[in-house]
């Protein structure tokens, strides 16, 4: 599938043969993406803008930035506020190597879970992601790919040689929705999962449900439907959406599509992985 130049433009992959990827941030011990106690490394850049995303700050493409006229540090480009650019935020550079050096620092308390590579979109920057998981498992660490799926699928294939387990977001259930509200191509993301699938890679699908936008039945019906129908399923996770972002919006002086939805209660999870559990058990 064609690229845009925006994606073409992602990561520093190539410089003196050396491959780099662009690091938002780190987090040392997360407890949600994926299974046990992880190391979870959010990487710069992603090419879609679903309308609930709660990290803005991960948008823009590193070349972009600068481009706007963010200005470079060692290694790195400086912070939102710094220069009050919208959309420039801190990035930093590093090699699978640099990354798996920190990582090893946890290794006791990660042992039993692993290290999830996330967005921004992980598929911008399929060498270093690539490069980091291979070097990961070789220490013998489990590796996840948290993605909305959307990227080169030969350079993806690339990435799930040396991934463990997707963590793969179905935002939508149709076409039209996923266009409007995430200006993503859903056959795009399909193509990916099918991937996974010929590829064998466990695979964890997330939906986050917004009531009133696509908590209905028969949205919640297709999400299940086109799920199960992956042999390579292992969980089919809804997740509330939450409003704890509008402030990261506001200090970057951009508005939060979804203001004026209501949050999602864990009581409508609830109710919604009943109903997804009653169609399973009519089968
Ligand atoms: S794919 Fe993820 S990081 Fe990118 S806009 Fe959507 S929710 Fe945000």
């Amino acid at each position: 599938m064609e690229m845009s130049d925006t994606q073409k433009n992602s990561g520093i992959t190539h410089e003196h043969g050396v491959v780099r990827g662009w690091v938002h941030s780190f987090q040392s011990l997360g407890a949600v993406d994926g299974p046990g106690v992880r190391f979870v490394v959010f990487l710069q850049g992603c090419p879609l803008r679903c309308a609930y995303c709660h990290n803005p700050d991960t948008w823009a493409f590193p070349e972009v930035m600068i481009a706007k006229g963010c200005s470079g540090v060692a290694g790195g480009i400086t912070a939102a506020g710094s220069n009050g650019i919208a959309g420039c935020t801190a990035a930093v550079a590093y090699t699978p190597e640099e990354v798996v050096k920190k990582i090893l620092r946890f290794k006791p308390y990660i042992k039993n879970g692993g290290v999830t590579v996330s967005g921004g979109e992980a598929l911008m920057q399929p060498e270093f992601v690539a490069g980091l998981f291979r070097l990961l498992q070789r220490e013998g660490l489990h590796t996840a790919l948290d993605t909305s799926g959307i990227g080169d699928l030969k350079k993806a294939a690339d990435v799930l040689k040396y991934t463990n387990l997707v963590l793969a977001d179905l935002k939508f259930s149709e076409p039209e929705d996923y266009k409007k509200y995430c200006g993503a191509d859903m056959l795009q993301v399909l193509a990916f999962l099918d991937l996974t699938e010929t590829m064998g890679v466990p695979l964890w699908i997330r939906h986050v449900v917004v009531p009133g936008l696509n908590d209905m039945p028969e949205n919640i019906r297709e999400i299940g439907r086109i799920s199960h129908s992956y042999t390579n399923l292992e969980k089919l996770e809804l997740l509330p959406f939450k409003k704890i972002c509008m402030s990261k919006y506001d200090e970057m002086g951009m508005e939060f599509g979804l203001k004026d939805y209501e949050a999602c209660s864990a009581a409508r999870i609830a109710e919604l992985e009943g109903y997804l559990a009653s169609l399973r058990s009519r089968k």
